[in-house]
């Protein structure tokens, strides 16, 4: 068996090395390292793929969040509702532009925004909402995008870690995620189901004006070279790297089927346990598994990851610290602020090995060895 990791990008390349390596070495050749056509050539490609009129490539994820939040134009102190419960490049970039991230609450079954805990965290000041596709599961859009219409508020969705997956609305029809709200950020961080070979990060809109304004803003604020309009920053894909991920896009369904079977045979290994919950996957979602993570309920959550690791069995727990109780955010946290689900969530949950290459073997022994210690 092969040793188990959380993900394995080694065996994934192995897979489509000979296509991988042609298309470095022609950049190479090319010396087109920025802004070579490999960049349009991805770009439009996942513009196909997702269903997004405009996708503006950048430098990784966060700057994509950055980005799409300054093509707003918002205020200091306007604030931006968030879930607590996500990475912390989420809410970070909020701050650093001088906004106030305001918390909500997620839901404890799919781990996304509540819409409740959202609406009622409306005020005057409130001008955008940034919901989460946490773990590869979509967060509600279909109400939030009506509270969103409700109050007139700006809709970006941080769609990192749920490339590929489709959203069902009432009606039946479908969209992936990330296309939904105004605008859709996501990270071409290697581990990312979509993941390059260093970083990347893209923007997604159906709107022209802030597909100007974005790709303005990624690009020191110019219009035209060397003048410069806005106050902007620099942040591009690197050809390279957007030449591997081209021949990855090809590929995402298949990798999102192979991630779908392995969270398939731990659902099952998982059933009917009572002190284990195992991903909820609501109706509207097709959850694409970036993580596999589930909810402990009275078991010993660092005697389980101990008892993982002298097995040789990596497992992380994403996340440890909520944004409402992270130190950079004191000043955004009274003590009324109370978030029961989120405390609850992060002190239950566990993330198992899941990616691309898992083998059936290897399924087998993480969840007999995580069943021996639940049995204990
Ligand atoms: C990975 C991630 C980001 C940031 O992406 P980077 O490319 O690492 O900057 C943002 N939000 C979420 C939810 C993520 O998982």
């Amino acid at each position: 068996m092969r040793p188990i990791q959380m993900v394995d990008t080694k065996t994934q390349y192995h897979k489509i090395k000979p296509e991988v390596d042609k298309a470095v070495l022609e950049v190479m050749e090319s010396t087109a390292f920025i802004n070579g056509k490999q960049v349009q050539d991805f770009t439009d490609h996942l513009s196909v793929y997702l269903g997004a009129r405009h996708v503006i490539p950048c430098a990784n994820g966060t700057d994509a969040l950055q980005i799409a939040m300054m093509a707003l134009g918002l205020q200091p102190g306007d604030e931006v509702i968030t879930p607590s419960f996500t990475y912390i490049a989420t809410t970070e970039v909020i701050a650093l532009l001088k906004l106030t991230p305001v918390f909500v609450e997620v839901d404890a079954q799919t781990f996304c925004m509540d819409p409740v805990s959202l609406e009622n965290a409306i005020t005057p000041k409130t001008k955008a909402i940034v919901p989460v596709h946490l773990y590869g599961h979509a967060a509600p859009m279909e109400p939030i995008m009506a509270i969103a219409k409700k109050y007139n508020l700006f809709v970006i969705e941080d769609n990192a870690q749920a490339i590929g997956c489709d959203y069902q609305f009432a009606d039946g029809s479908k969209k992936k995620t990330g296309t939904i709200g105004h605008m859709g950020t996501t990270s071409f961080y290697p581990s990312k189901n979509l993941g390059a070979f260093g970083d990347g990060g893209a923007i997604f809109t159906d709107n022209s004006e802030l597909a100007g304004k974005l790709k303005i803003i990624a690009n020191h604020g110019q219009s035209k070279r060397y003048y410069h309009d806005v106050v902007g920053c620099n942040s591009r894909l690197d050809t390279l790297q957007a030449a591997i991920l081209d021949i990855k896009l090809k590929h995402l369904d298949e990798y999102i089927g192979a991630r779908r079977k392995a969270a398939d045979a731990y659902d099952k290994a998982f059933a009917g346990l009572s002190k284990i919950k195992t991903p909820y996957r609501a109706s509207y979602s097709n959850h694409v598994f970036h993580q596999y993570t589930l909810i402990l309920d009275g078991v010993d959550r660092d005697g389980l990851k101990q008892f993982l690791e002298e097995n040789n069995i990596p497992s992380m727990i994403y996340y440890p610290v909520p944004g409402h109780k992270q130190k950079m955010f004191a000043q955004f946290a009274s003590d009324a602020l109370v978030m029961p689900i989120t405390d609850w969530l992060t002190q239950r949950v566990i993330s198992l090995p899941i990616h691309t290459e898992l083998e059936d073997e290897q399924i087998d022994f993480i969840t007999t060895t995580v069943l021996k210690f639940i049995n204990k």
